[in-house]
């Protein structure tokens, strides 16, 4: 038997900590011993609403986990004992994304933590294709925190569009770790970054990683001051994961032929879409979300070559998810929240 983070039904009073079966291995699939997992938004979302998201509860939550390789097929690759990272989607292989190498698009997307039992446990079983070995210095802690936020943001600087040394890019509502993200990823690429945040002590936090101008939302014209920040030319990219609360600004900071990312919209999907704006100075509009393996691959090599390393708010042991949520859901964390199994 192993422990797990179980969601039983919707809410906060919904999620138990239960004793259940340790995943079988079926072939083609590895078993890691879990040592760390983060925690995210889509988390929360999970827990408390939902909609949109098709599975059954039960559902073993979490899908994020790095941790230790236990069994797997002799032709795997992977030996026991051998430090490893799960990419979470357990794509297909076979469609026409996939084939493509672009397995956030995949038809037959099985996330864990959504659709497989997640990374709040002891123990998962994931199909061998998606267990991205790590070096045996690899910090186990910063490599569960790694793949949902990190690799979020490296597929939106780097993905569709690729960031360039010298740009000026605009993180919306840094702290979050998406957001937290893409400030030391920019940063590492040689961009110049300026971020939004309410509270000063995180605009501080972020002057510390790198970030050359902040502005508190609550109290400034976020638009105005980013044009001052930029001799009134606006940014080249925006990183946008608020949505309907900052979506105006975000357009207004741009400058012409400026681009546009989105990745979450947790005050509203709505907003207006100015379109006049958008034609008449060229703005670029676009989704973004998860990463493919290759941009996983590409993280971890930046990672091991000690290019950046995860900003990890806190740690919570695993019968204190519910404490981790509350942080989570309260806004206080910069960086990742950790969950750990040991
Ligand atoms: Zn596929």
């Amino acid at each position: 038997m192993m422990k797990a983070a179980v969601l039983e039904a919707r809410g906060r009073d919904g999620l138990f900590l239960r004793d259940v079966a340790v995943p079988t291995r079926r072939p083609g699939e590895v078993l890691l011993k879990v040592h760390a997992a983060g925690l995210n938004r889509v988390d929360l979302y999970m827990r408390d609403n939902g909609q949109g998201i098709t599975h059954s509860l039960p559902q073993i939550m979490g899908v994020e986990a790095a941790g230790v390789v236990v069994d797997a097929d002799d032709d795997s690759g992977l030996r026991p004992g051998q430090k490893a990272v799960v990419y979470s989607n357990a794509f297909c292989g076979v469609c026409r994304y996939c084939v493509a190498g672009d397995q956030p698009l995949c038809r037959r997307a099985q996330i864990m933590g959504e659709h497989r039992d997640g990374g709040f446990a002891e123990y998962v079983a994931m199909p061998s294709r998606c267990i991205l070995p790590l070096p045996d210095a690899a910090d186990l802690v910063d490599a569960g925190a790694l793949l949902a936020a990190y690799n979020t943001a490296w597929r939106m600087l780097f993905g569709k569009r690729a960031l360039r040394p010298g740009e000026t890019v605009l993180v919306v509502g840094v702290g979050g770790g998406v957001a937290v993200a893409c400030l030391q990823l920019a940063r590492n690429a040689g961009a110049r970054v300026l971020v939004t945040s309410s509270s000063d002590e995180k605009l501080e936090r972020a002057a510390e990683l790198g970030a050359s101008g902040g502005v508190n939302y609550r109290r400034e014209k976020v638009a105005r001051r980013i044009l001052e920040m930029t001799d009134g030319e606006g940014v080249d990219l925006v990183i946008d994961s608020s949505g309907a609360a900052s979506w105006d600004d975000s357009l207004r900071s741009l400058r012409r032929g400026g681009r546009l990312v989105t990745c979450g919209a947790t005050t509203g999907s709505n907003p207006p879409a100015d379109l006049q704006r958008v034609f008449i100075r060229q703005l670029e509009i676009y989704g973004s979300t998860g990463g493919s393996i290759e941009e996983c691959r590409q993280l971890l090599a930046v990672v091991a070559a000690g290019g950046i390393k995860p900003v990890i708010d806190r740690r919570f042991a695993l019968a204190d998810l519910p404490a981790a949520f509350d942080r989570l859901e309260r806004g206080e964390q910069f960086g990742k929240i950790v969950v750990t199994m040991t």
